[in-house]
């Protein structure tokens, strides 16, 4: 279990990046972004014994396109939403030229071309946000990463990724709000937002679509039984996103199971048992290949070590929290420690 920052040092942490969405300058929306890319790896990425966490150029680049590939459609099959306040940002339109002509990120990065646009995005990376976001007015706080790459990686400072894991949900929403409101205020969105009651879910709502192409993969691989009771699916089931989507809003394939609609609306939001945890993990690792044909077939993301990153940040919080999880319907248990060895 990695080591709890201390309640002074997640205030000082919060309170920094509070200072960089309220003071720092944004002339484009990729502060935003990289917030977020450095928030979510910090998840599923495993830190150093020392606490540091090096994230390659390459893979921030992966994850910033990642954020943005939802936003580059066309709002309401109008415009893309601009993202600077000059002209469009054109990095912006690399990623929307890219997604019109490859429209999953799955295939995307199949392609050969995907190479070029990561390059694209580590130089923008590099000369724009990264240097500048811990910039605040005249003051440099420099308390997430050193100023420079080592061996073409951004090294989060001791702690930083702990205190990402720990304040996760609060720096999403904030950096959320302020992203949403950066996009509300550019004049040239005006025309294209009109009423902007469903903006919120454009930028950051869920993709998906391509939940009904893995199902049939998961029947037969569950041997038609559901996931969680292991009783018959006699209609189906439902995909469920076994560590939940409203804790953790990033679809990887491994994090799928079939389960009864039942089981389904029954678990809610809540993370499942210990029992289901073995059980889960042991299909991932038992049917890896199985799996990885279901989610190639059905073009969905998929990458088992980002899987169980996540899950051992979901179970760690919920231990600290003292958290409910879900054992079957009608029946909950506080989660204890339990879980710790199935998770290394
Ligand atoms: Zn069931």
């Amino acid at each position: 279990m990695s080591r709890l920052p201390s309640d002074s040092a997640q205030l000082e942490f919060l309170i920094g990046i509070q200072r960089i969405l309220g003071e720092g300058s944004f002339v484009a929306s990729y502060k935003y972004a990289l917030l977020l890319a450095l928030a979510e790896l910090s998840i599923e990425k495993t830190a150093l014994s020392d606490g540091t966490l090096p994230i390659e150029l390459d893979q921030l680049a992966d994850r910033f396109i990642a954020l943005y590939w939802r936003q580059v459609a066309p709002f309401r099959g109008k415009n893309v939403l601009v993202q600077s306040t000059g002209r469009q940002a054109s990095i912006i339109s690399k990623i929307a030229a890219f997604k019109a002509t490859t429209p999953t990120l799955a295939l995307a990065r199949g392609k050969r071309s995907w190479q070029r646009l990561i390059r694209d995005v580590g130089r923008l990376l590099v000369s724009m946000p990264l240097w500048k976001l811990q910039l605040v007015g005249r003051e440099r706080l420099e308390f997430l990463y050193d100023e420079h790459l080592v061996e073409m990686c951004v090294v989060l400072r001791p702690g930083v990724a702990a205190c990402f894991r720990a304040q996760f949900a609060v720096v999403q929403a904030l950096v959320q709000t302020a992203w949403l409101s950066f996009v509300q205020r550019l004049p040239l969105n005006r025309t294209i937002l009109g009423s902007m009651s469903d903006l919120s879910e454009f930028l950051f709502g869920a993709e998906r679509s391509g939940l009904r192409s893995i199902s049939d993969g998961l029947l037969d691989l569950q041997r038609g039984a559901c996931f969680y009771c292991a009783g018959k699916l006699r209609e189906g089931g439902e995909v469920d996103h076994f560590i939940p989507w409203s804790r953790y809003s990033l679809d990887l394939g491994h994090n799928f199971v079939l389960a009864h609609a039942s089981c389904n609306r029954d678990k809610r939001d809540m993370l499942a048992a210990p029992c289901h945890l073995a059980r889960w993990v042991n299909r991932n690792n038992v049917e890896d290949i199985a799996l990885q044909e279901i989610f190639d077939a059905a073009r969905f993301p998929f990458d088992s070590g980002a899987s169980f990153g996540v899950a051992k940040w979901a179970y760690e919080n919920a231990e600290k929290s003292r958290a409910l999880v879900w054992v079957s319907r009608g029946q909950d248990v506080r989660l204890t420690g339990d879980w710790r060895g199935l998770l290394v």
